[in-house]
């Protein structure tokens, strides 16, 4: 498997080193060399590498006389070459040691790295891996950082010794390392995208085996792909065998098996024929499953035969304990690898994991956040409105309390203040009323008790309706009568209190006979086109009593007072007025007791009654 690739890569070196050897030498010697060269290159390249052996001897001849020691090192590359392939590899591993040695004493890196390389290849042949890997090392450190094409080539070949091993993680490590530092145009691309492949279908990864395989355009690989285009098929068809397409995958070998070129390599050859009988025994086909076996095994003798050549057995023995010492070393390497690999994967799922907790608490917390704001806005709003609402109600209820008050203050009939409301405001109009003090004649407050004469007559006579209009149009009369800052109460039935403000007593005779008169001038109409007289008395009493002591009689006296002169005007006539005021020496006797016996003290004239009842008053 690996002798082609060496022998082509070995061309290629070969070129390229030529002209820095020849201008090493004389040009007398150099003419020589060139015609060497010459003819080297093209039995090289045409394969005929016994013929090439003679003109090597000459060649390294002429090196050696010369001192010429690079093109002493190219001679023992060539034939170490030529050796290996007829299955001289021990004859392979002196020679490259001389090129090494050699290499060394002239302190040619370059050379150095390469006899290390062509060693590699020897060790993977000699199945001798922990060597191969030690060589393979050196030229891959010599072109890490210098050359990438060349550098891939190394680990690509590193990749092969540790597939070859079955270290496949190893190998998998080395091919990545490969890809890592060429680009895609590179031609070694194609050589690690099969390697990978090999390697995948190895781990039993088939779609990645199949994705490897579909980086390359094989169809474009020319001539000296040759054995790459090959382990491409083989590599496919393995992937087909490992995902059931047994017909597909025999197919493909077969197509391969048949064509000129798989002869030549026969490790590849017998893969394929392995790979048939696998199929063909998948499929039931027994017979031809054994047919292919057979060619197998035949084919695997002759790799065997070849790879035990000469002395290889011996040397395979004495290696032996020390192949497994070194592949239990690899085992351990390769599973640290796997186990870092889990660990990694365990560590990138933890992440995640966490990364998605992470997620998950952002989105709960910011939804708390947005939900507590909306909660709080919507509260909010409900606050306002509610205040809204209640300063609403309370207006509300405020005006619908101003219309209680006012309707219980209020007498339906006659729209008049009520006795309630009187007594709600009597207190107040006293405390404005007695500041300043009282001093003057004309600062008093009259209360005047005016009472319908005969009122039962009319509702009697003409119905409670009439009554009413009666008393509805007796109000407006009174009404009419007095001043604004006056206070007319309906202080029950058909009796009305009057309060007048800042009048003498003289004057509240003129409008107690006022009223008096202006309600029996007055025609009262009725609903029915009736009309009507109506006749009413008056009893008044002024407060204070005595201007020089007004404290000495409160307001419920006075208008007791007036209660008094009332019953005197309907007991005396009616249609008329008496107005009682203080007489000479009540400063002598109790209010209480004066008032309780009016008549009395009347009489005794503690008390004076005025009138405008022409005849003497009746007590
Ligand atoms: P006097 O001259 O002595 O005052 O006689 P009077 O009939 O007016 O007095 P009395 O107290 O005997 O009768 C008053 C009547 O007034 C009795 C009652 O039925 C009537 N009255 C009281 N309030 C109303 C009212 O709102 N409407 C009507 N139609 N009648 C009323
Ligand atoms: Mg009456
Ligand atoms: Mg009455």
């Amino acid at each position: 498997m690996i002798k082609t690739v060496y022998f082509f890569s070995f061309g290629l070196f070969f070129m390229l080193q030529t002209s820095v050897l020849i201008a090493a030498v004389g040009s007398e010697e150099k003419k020589q060399l060139d015609l060497y060269f010459a003819k080297l290159k093209t039995d090289v390249n045409l394969g005929n590498t016994l013929q090439t052996m003679s003109y090597l001897t000459e060649l390294r001849a002429l090196a050696i006389s010369q001192n010429a020691k690079e093109v002493e090192i190219e001679s023992y590359f060539i034939e170490a070459m030529i050796k290996r392939r007829y299955g001289a590899y021990a004859d392979g591993v002196k020679l490259n040691h001389y090129a090494l040695e050699l290499a060394k004493s002239v302190g040619n890196e370059e050379y150095i790295a390469w006899a290390y390389y062509h060693l590699a290849h020897l060790e993977l042949e000699l199945e001798r891996y922990t060597l191969a890997l030690d060589y393979i090392q050196h030229p891959i450190n010599f072109y890490v950082n210098k050359n990438a094409e060349r550098a891939a080539l190394m680990y690509l070949w590193q990749s092969k010794i540790y597939l070859t091993m079955g270290s496949y993680y190893q190998a998998l490590k080395a091919n990545k390392d490969a890809l890592q530092i060429i680009s895609p145009s590179m031609d070694i691309h194609l050589d690690l995208a099969v390697n990978l492949a090999q390697i995948e279908l190895k781990l039993g990864n088939t779609k990645d085996a199949k994705t490897a395989l579909g980086l390359v355009n094989v169809e474009k690989l020319n001539g000296s792909k040759a054995r790459l285009k090959l382990q491409y098929y083989l590599a496919s068809a393995n992937s087909h065998l490992q995902t059931g397409e047994f017909n597909q995958a025999i197919e493909i070998a077969l197509i391969q098996l048949e064509k000129p070129t798989s002869l030549r390599f026969l490790d590849e050859q017998a893969q394929l024929q392995y790979l048939i009988a696998v199929g063909y025994s998948q499929l039931g086909e027994h017979k031809l499953a054994y047919k292919y076996l057979k060619r197998y095994s035949l084919s695997n003798d002759a790799l065997s035969l070849q790879r035990r050549n000469n002395k290889v057995l011996q040397l395979e023995s004495h290696y032996k304990f020390d192949l497994q010492n070194q592949k239990l070393e690899l085992l351990g390497k390769d599973n640290t690898l796997k186990e870092q690999r889990l660990a990694q994967q365990e560590q990138a799922f933890t992440n995640h994991r966490l990364q998605q907790q992470r997620w998950v608490l952002g989105a709960i917390l910011l939804l708390s956040i947005v939900g507590f704001v909306y909660w709080r806005w919507q509260n909010q709003r409900y606050l306002v409105v509610l205040k809204q609402r209640v300063n609403e109600r309370t207006q509300e209820l405020a005006k619908s309390n101003e219309r209680l008050k006012a309707m219980s203050f209020t007498d339906s009939l006659t729209d008049l203040h009520n006795r309630h409301y009187f007594f709600s405001v009597i207190d107040e109009l006293l405390i404005d009323f007695n500041s300043p003090p009282i001093n003057t004649e004309r600062q008093r407050l009259v209360f005047a008790l005016i009472d319908i004469d005969k009122f039962k007559n009319i509702n009697d006579t003409f119905g409670h309706n009439v009554g009413d209009q009666v008393l509805e149009q007796f109000s407006n009369i009174l009404r009419q009568q007095i001043r604004s800052e006056d206070l007319l109460i309906r202080w029950g039935g058909e009796e009305f209190l009057l309060v007048i403000k800042n009048v003498s007593y003289c004057e509240a005779e003129q409008i107690a006979e006022t009223l008096r008169s202006v309600v029996a001038n007055h025609i009262f109409k009725l609903n029915n086109d009736e009309s009507l007289n109506v006749t009413c008395s008056i009893g008044f009493a002024c407060y204070p009593l005595l201007a020089t002591e007004p404290d000495l009689y409160n307001w419920e006296q006075i208008i007791e007072l007036a209660d008094g002169g009332l019953y005197l005007a309907k007991e005396n006539q009616r249609d008329a007025w008496v107005g009682i005021k203080a007489g000479n020496s009540i400063l002598h006797h109790q209010s209480k007791e004066v008032v309780k016996n009016y008549r009395a003290h009347l009489v005794q004239q503690t008390l004076h009654a005025s009138t405008n009842i022409e005849r003497t008053l009746n007590y």
